[in-house]
């Protein structure tokens, strides 16, 4: 699929519209959802035009990559979340019901998550 870049969060990225930043540095930005499915639920997405996992991990530098991943980790450090625990989460593609076409990983806290998937 073809990088879309008037997506959502292409638009978040290019400062065209505003977001509730949590993280930043020069390889990703973290940000809290606008429509939370748990109390703590933020988003992390890399710095380039990036549909999914698959095309990010063929893609981007292995700099971007590391960066990228540190990140997310440091995103849910910084929120205070390792002692607790939290979820992270990646859709791709239309089965997993991915809307915003630019990689994301969603982080889940704030309270017990339950199972991590409802059974089929
Ligand atoms: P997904 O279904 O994995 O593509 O998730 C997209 C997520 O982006 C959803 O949880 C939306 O609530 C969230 N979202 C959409 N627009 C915005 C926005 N402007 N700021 C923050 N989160 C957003």
């Amino acid at each position: 699929m073809a990088y879309d870049s008037e997506n959502i969060f292409a638009k978040i990225l290019r400062g065209e519209i505003p977001c509730n930043k949590v993280y930043e540095d020069e390889y990703a930005l973290a940000f809290h959802d606008i429509n939370p499915q748990a109390p703590v639920h933020t988003l992390v997405i890399p710095k380039g035009e990036f549909v999914s996992m698959a095309d990010f991990t063929a893609e981007a530098s292995s700099e971007l990559i590391t960066g990228f991943f540190r990140a997310v980790g440091e995103t849910a450090r910084g929120l205070g979340l390792e002692e607790g625990g939290y979820r992270i989460l990646a859709n791709s593609g239309e089965n997993a019901h991915q809307e915003v076409p630019h990689l994301h990983i969603h982080i889940f806290s704030g309270k017990k998550l339950g199972p991590m998937l409802t059974k089929y």
